[in-house]
């Protein structure tokens, strides 16, 4: 198995094969492109039978080996049991089993269709991306002990991303964590999670500024390409290719879940913002998983929604993105979308990179197929299954209600998007997974607005504010950024 870029001319892939473990501890492809697999690797019906009684765990390392074909298969069998065991995934509400790793839950089947919500959101930090930072955390370890090497991972956070990261790479041999976050404007919840870690491979770093100036700073360090070589600076953003197909596993393990038979087909409805999510079930389905629809459910910034609507690709400015109630999924562009782009014009990659060039040059493309358009490739979508819808905070709260008054269980304000989309492409005999993206704790102060009363924390985490914290406060100054990154990694 090897990978090219997205933008990449046949000629150069040629000359540059990558393997799994050459693009593990890295971004963007040189070219600016993402990396994806120059094929994908099919399944069958007797995989997918034999695989419906596997744990999470086997079914992750019967995936994975199809992608990391350069890992070997006993290294790779360790590190997915490693990672998906009951004890990590043990914020399963009371009646799931935390050994499910992801527990379907039927909440109808009715008239309209079938409607099931497929918990990400047991992990450390009660949110989706630890289903993939948590094999991450296991793969890099693995990778620099076998190059004797070590990495220091700096990032910008506003919540979720930062702290699966820092769960996941806590006491991780040869990884340090540089973590930026703006000074008190996280919530006290969210704060705590992460500034509670008294490991010392997590240095929390809290700017005196916004989310943009922590942003800028890791720009500025970034953009310092001798600085960033000899720290041995890496990143764990969402274009990272191992963390898209960590994500491909709860895809199979929903529709085996849900299905008794491979001629059933499920459909997948997810809470959308950089498309990494419901690239995987992309993925997945290119691989043959028998998946109906893929439903993109976004917020108030609906990047996706307008494209899965219009077939026009119009990303946002800062001033125009909204601060939403499922802050997850504010985001001006689809960072993933590149993915999804490069197969809908037919793995062209110099078209693919012309139109991410339109992107940087006028703010976004069109293929729509009207007069004056970059082209009419947006007929093909439907071959693809994606289809989308948009949630506003009044369908949130709506929606938290409806589930809480309906089914007893409280959802989180990015679950919420899902469900409320959802409802609007249910099909009788096609059940409808939902992705739960996070648990409602986390985003308490929507939960009190819709339901009066606080959400439920899990076990553990009732007095999480009062931990002790672990963190330095800096002005946003890139000079004394890379001086604190020197002084702590001693390279
Ligand atoms: C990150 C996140 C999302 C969005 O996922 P993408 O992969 O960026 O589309 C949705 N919900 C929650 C809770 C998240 O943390």
């Amino acid at each position: 198995m090897h990978y090219v870029s997205t933008r990449a001319t046949s000629a150069s892939a040629a000359r540059n094969p990558q393997q799994f473990s050459d693009i593990l501890l890295g971004g963007l492809a040189p070219d600016g492109g993402l990396y994806l697999p120059a094929e994908y690797p099919q399944v069958t019906g007797a995989e997918l039978d034999a695989w419906r009684k596997l744990s999470y765990a086997e079914l992750a390392y019967e995936i994975l080996r199809k992608f990391a074909t350069d890992i070997p298969d006993a290294d790779l069998k360790t590190l997915t049991a490693r990672t998906y065991t009951p004890e990590v995934y043990r914020n399963a509400r009371a009646d799931e089993s935390s050994a499910d790793i992801t527990p379907l839950r039927v909440l109808e089947d009715g008239v309209q269709g079938k409607l099931v919500l497929q918990a990400l959101s047991n992990g450390p930090t009660l949110a989706f991306k630890d289903m993939a930072m948590q094999l991450l955390g296991n793969l890099f370890e693995y990778a620099l002990a076998r190059n004797d090497d070590e990495l220091n991972i700096f990032g910008a956070t506003s919540g979720d991303t930062g702290s699966a990261a820092e769960y996941a790479m806590r006491g991780k041999r040869g990884v340090r964590v540089f973590m930026l976050s703006p000074h008190k404007k996280m919530s006290a919840f969210q704060t705590a999670q992460m500034f509670s870690l008294q490991d010392p491979n997590i240095f929390n770093i809290a700017v005196e500024g916004v989310f943009d100036d922590c942003q800028d700073l890791v720009k500025a360090v970034s953009n310092d390409l001798e600085f960033k070589a000899r720290q041995k600076i890496g990143t764990v953003n969402s274009i990272n290719w191992a963390r898209v197909v960590a994500q491909v596993v709860y895809y199979f393990r929903g529709y085996l879940a849900a299905t008794t038979s491979n001629d059933q087909k499920v459909s997948f409805t997810v809470p959308s913002g950089n498309f990494g999510n419901i690239c995987a079930g992309h993925i997945a389905r290119m691989m043959g998983l028998p998946i109906d629809k893929l439903v993109a459910a976004t917020n108030e910034n609906d990047v996706l929604d307008e494209f899965f609507r219009t077939g026009v690709y119009r990303v946002r400015k800062p001033a125009e993105t909204f601060h939403t109630s499922s802050p997850s999924m504010d985001i001006s562009k689809a960072s993933n979308f590149e993915r999804f782009v490069y197969e809908l014009v037919g793995r062209d990659a110099e078209r693919t990179h012309a139109l991410f060039r339109k992107v940087d040059t006028h703010g976004g493309f069109d293929l729509s197929g009207a007069p004056g358009s970059d082209g009419d490739e947006f007929k093909d979508v439907a071959k693809f299954g994606f289809l989308s819808g948009r949630s506003t905070h009044l369908d949130r709260l709506a929606t938290i209600r409806d589930v809480a008054d309906d089914f007893g269980i409280t959802i989180d304000t990015h679950t919420a998007d899902g469900i409320k989309v959802a409802r609007e492409h249910m099909q009788p005999g096609v059940p409808m997974i939902v992705l739960e993206t996070a648990l409602a704790a986390k985003f308490n102060e929507t939960i009190l607005e819709a339901l009066g009363q606080d959400a439920e924390r899990p076990a553990g985490f009732e007095d999480i504010e009062s931990l002790p914290q672990r963190f330095v406060v800096m002005p946003a100054d890139v000079v004394r950024m890379k001086a604190y990154i020197a002084e702590h990694t001693g390279l």
